[in-house]
């Protein structure tokens, strides 16, 4: 079982050489907009959060990395990209993130790029220095969540692409009052009759 919670630790932030063995429980509640690219999302109004971002976060010392299980539960509100209605829904993301200070090998320890790009492929984040900043991989996780064509229900009318109405509140009767329908205007082509 991980251990309590140490206060000191900031749940943006952790310094490795306050988890202990056993590992490490975390849960916060922040705000969206304390995150760049989550206020980003909010200024543009493409999305609004209704509710902080809780986040749980268990925390395990591996032999060569440490591996992060997290989890955030928000709720979003978005406009539906057919209907345009706003409309709220959970968010929920569950991820793994693994964090290693060692170098990989065969790799030139100056060449930052580098070093990030070898521990990516195998699956780590590099970490400099003492401490552990999830700010931007904990915000990343929240965006990777954020559905990118939102829908109010899979099965949304939308509008009527003439009249505008919202044909998730019932049909609309623009298509009675232009009496035409779309093959009304072959009926005055005066095709020639075949005899
Ligand atoms: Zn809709
Ligand atoms: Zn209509």
């Amino acid at each position: 079982m991980p251990g309590p919670a140490i206060t000191r630790v900031s749940v943006m932030k952790i310094e490795i050489h306050h988890i202990p063995a056993q590992g490490l429980s975390l849960n916060a509640e922040r705000p969206a907009r304390h995150f760049a690219g989550l206020k980003e999302l909010i200024d543009s109004s493409e999305c609004v959060f209704v509710a902080p971002l809780s986040i749980q976060l268990e925390v395990r010392p591996e032999r060569d990395f440490i591996r992060i299980k997290g989890r955030i539960d928000t709720t979003i509100r978005q406009a539906c990209v057919r209907c345009l209605d706003k409309f709220e829904r959970p968010l929920k993301t569950r991820f793994t993130l693994n964090y290693s200070k060692k170098i990989p090998q065969d790799v030139h320890q100056d060449d930052a790029e580098a070093v990030e790009l070898t521990a990516a492929q195998i699956g780590m984040i590099f970490i400099k220095g003492e401490e552990i900043d999830l700010t931007d991989d904990l915000q990343e996780q929240v965006i990777m969540a954020i559905p990118y064509k939102p829908l109010c229900a899979e099965d949304c009318r939308g509008l009527c692409a003439h009249c505008g109405h919202d044909l998730n509140t019932g049909p609309c009767h623009c298509g009675e009052q232009r009496t035409e329908g779309p093959f009304a205007m072959l009926k005055n082509l005066n095709l020639p009759v075949k005899k």
